[in-house]
């Protein structure tokens, strides 16, 4: 008998072993680990599958060492989840099995946990009676028990999406099953955390990027034991090992932290979907603006929309203004009006809430002499000035130096900063309302250990204030004294070189506009533009985001984008562009030979920022109506790599359905 494992090596295969008389094979079930020779040392492998022969000469086939695992680590449903993923994503399986496991069981650590310590000393909350829409909804999600079905619920942020949640994981617990529920990096709150605890008296494992590797280790292991009832995680949550699965959750689907960037470009949305599948169980989308993807997954009937129109606790639709930045003089991006309208909302004992989305205090520092721009060496990027402390800061690859005294083209000592971020708002806002506290909430003012707490603790404490903040103030909390919110800069998406541009402006604006309004009194919305009359803009306003979603795909179909065609991106960076580019061209010309290519190829073309931390990326966009004609191609490609003569002098990705385009 014939042992196939995957071992985490960059290689596209598999590796085949057998077993001593000393091992039981009985014993060596799909899903445990292995100790395997491995070149000149040792490896830790995943069975696979056993098979009766091999590609490879038998003689030349070596020993298992040792089982690690008395009970599989990776049930069945999980082991395919993986085979699919590297297949989907064009992924080396042992890298895959990488990036889905923890570092511990990785280096062959044993597979012992801690229970969970499971005390509970306060009774649980009890639930609220569900509205007409979310018995419904919670209805339908129950109706068929162990059979796959997906669903897009769709309400406004306080439309009762999490009680919907709760309600359906307390039924499925009262089944002796599993729930998993999938957040985004910035969701993943303690008060997130805490509306789960107060519900429900079982373990819950929490799953994400701070976790020690034995805190990971543990979660992981109490997930599939059983231990744990409730799993809660951010995107790589979704290959936690489950004993008895019975939901699946993924909140603000629509946001582009499920979608992994490097290595493993995986979307765990998408593979909670197939997972779903695999454990034939039901799988809930929830989000108040739900991606293209998802919307276009209802109207050709692959999900069930479930819809909570009505308000439910605190959703109110909030008012809009538009301020015509055109017409307005505006002094570090605030303009007259806008202060005018912040001082009226302070006036009534209301918190006002500031969207900026950039850090620092000004994106470029120039000189007046000769237009010279401080930019960082080894990208195409500006330097960001920053005040505290005042320091010269890439965004892109984090290079620091300090500020530029003379302009290092004509020497002269004229610089000045153009443009405003969150620091030099905070500082303009101060001079306008000097007894106002301001609280700025971003990467600079969070990066210390519970210092996000505190402005949290801050501002829940209710004074009048200002709160000025980039995308971590924007998502996932709830202020409940804040009235006003203001997007200072609304344009900055709508005309994008990413297709995705307008979705992701749109979403914004209405993630920022759902955490203004207060029990019953309805948010009002700021947004500064200088494109008032833009039509999506216009209809997102009017109308709201279904029918925004409904004009803005029309215009996805015309120009054969996503959801209605496929894309693969081939990146690659080197020291040189020539490099980076010629490997893209080899690409191209082999995959033109490929026989029966229908797929369109675009490109090689240098990446909008070519030179990032000092190396030179190009890419490569393949685009089909047909996902297996993509897929065709990437397999051949992977197959020929080796005639490519310029692969050792770059290094290279496929991303399949890219999210970040430039
Ligand atoms: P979402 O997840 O859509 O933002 P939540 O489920 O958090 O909405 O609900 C918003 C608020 O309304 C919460 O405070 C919640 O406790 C409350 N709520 C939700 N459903 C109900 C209900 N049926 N009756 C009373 N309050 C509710
Ligand atoms: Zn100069
Ligand atoms: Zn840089």
């Amino acid at each position: 008998m014939i042992f196939r494992l995957a071992i985490p090596t960059p290689l596209f295969h598999y590796f085949d072993y057998i077993a001593p008389e000393n091992i039981n094979i009985n014993q060596l079930k799909p899903g445990v680990r292995v100790r395997v020779p491995w070149r000149k040392s040792e490896a830790v492998g995943i069975l696979l599958s056993t098979s009766p022969s091999s590609e490879v000469d038998i003689k030349k086939l070596k020993n298992i060492i040792k089982i690690l695992d008395e009970i599989p680590l990776f049930p069945n449903s999980l082991l395919s989840l993986i085979q699919f993923s590297s297949n989907y994503y064009h992924h080396p399986i042992g890298e895959v099995f990488a990036a889905a496991m923890p570092t511990l069981l990785r280096q062959g650590k044993p597979a012992d946990y801690r229970q969970h310590a499971g005390l509970f000393e306060t009774m649980p909350e009890i639930p609220p009676v569900l509205t007409p829409s979310q018995e419904e909804a919670v209805q339908k999600i129950l109706e068929v028990p162990n059979s796959f079905q997906a669903f897009l619920l769709f309400g406004i942020t306080g439309s009762g999406k999490t009680e919907v949640y709760l309600q359906v994981i307390d039924n499925i617990l009262k089944q002796n099953k599993q729930a998993l529920v999938l957040v985004p990096e910035i969701g993943l709150t303690p008060q997130t955390i805490l509306r789960f605890q107060q519900r429900f008296r079982v373990p819950i494992a929490v799953l994400h990027s701070g976790l020690t590797d034995r805190e990971r280790h543990n979660a992981w292991l109490q997930a599939l034991n059983g231990d744990a009832r409730i799993i809660i995680g951010t995107r790589s949550a979704i290959f936690t090992p489950m004993k008895n699965p019975g939901v699946i959750i993924v909140d603000e689907e629509h946001d582009t932290s499920f979608k992994q960037q490097e290595g493993l470009r995986y979307s765990a949305r998408d593979l909670s979907i197939v997972r779903a599948q695999l454990e034939h169980i039901p799988v809930v989308l929830g989000s108040a603006t739900p991606s293209f993807e998802s919307l276009h997954n209802v109207k050709s009937k692959r999900y069930q929309l479930l819809e909570l129109p009505e308000r439910a606790g605190n959703a109110v639709h909030p008012v809009f203004h538009l301020i015509d930045l055109r017409k307005q003089p505006t002094l570090h991006g605030l303009s007259s009006i806008l202060i005018n309208h912040i001082q009226k909302h302070l006036d009534q004992n209301s918190q006002v809430l500031i969207f900026l989305n950039r850090r620092g205090f000004s994106p470029t520092l120039i000189c007046h002499q000769c237009g010279w721009i401080a930019n960082c060496k080894r990208c195409d990027a500006r330097m960001t000035l920053h005040q505290q402390p005042f320091h010269l800061q890439c965004h892109h690859c984090g290079a620091s130096r300090s500020v530029d005294k003379v302009c290092l083209d004509c020497g002269a000592q004229n610089l000045f900063s153009l443009g405003a971020g969150t620091e030099r708002i905070e500082e303009a806002l101060q001079e306008h309302f000097p007894k106002i506290k301001i609280i700025r909430i971003d990467r600079d003012t969070t990066r210390k250990k519970g210092s996000l707490e505190d402005k949290l603790g801050e501002i829940h404490a209710g004074e009048p204030c200002i709160l000025v903040g980039t995308q971590m103030l924007a998502k996932g909390h709830h202020f409940s004294e804040v009235n006003l919110s203001v997007i200072l800069n609304a344009d900055s998406g709508l005309f994008s070189t990413d297709f995705r541009g307008v979705e992701r402006t749109a979403q914004l604006i209405l993630q920022v506009a759902g955490r203004s309004g207060r029990m019953e009194k309805p948010g009002e919305v700021i947004l500064q533009t200088y494109h008032p009359e833009h039509i999506l803009l216009r209809v997102l306003l009017e109308q709201g985001y279904h029918q925004f979603a409904e004009l803005a795909l029309k215009e996805r179909e015309s120009a054969g984008f996503p959801p209605y065609q496929f894309l693969a991106l081939i990146r690659a960076e080197s020291a040189r562009i020539g490099d980076s580019m010629g490997f893209l061209f080899e690409i191209k010309e082999l995959l033109n030979n490929f026989k029966n290519n229908k797929i369109l190829i675009l490109g090689p073309i240098p990446a909008a920022m070519q030179k990032k931390a000092g190396k030179h990326r190009a890419q490569l966009l393949l685009q089909s109506s047909q996902r297996k004609l993509l897929k065709n191609n990437l397999n051949y490609l992977i197959e020929n790599l080796s005639q490519l003569k310029h692969k050792s002098r770059v290094r290279w990705s496929i991303d399949v359905d890219p999210v970040e385009m430039l």
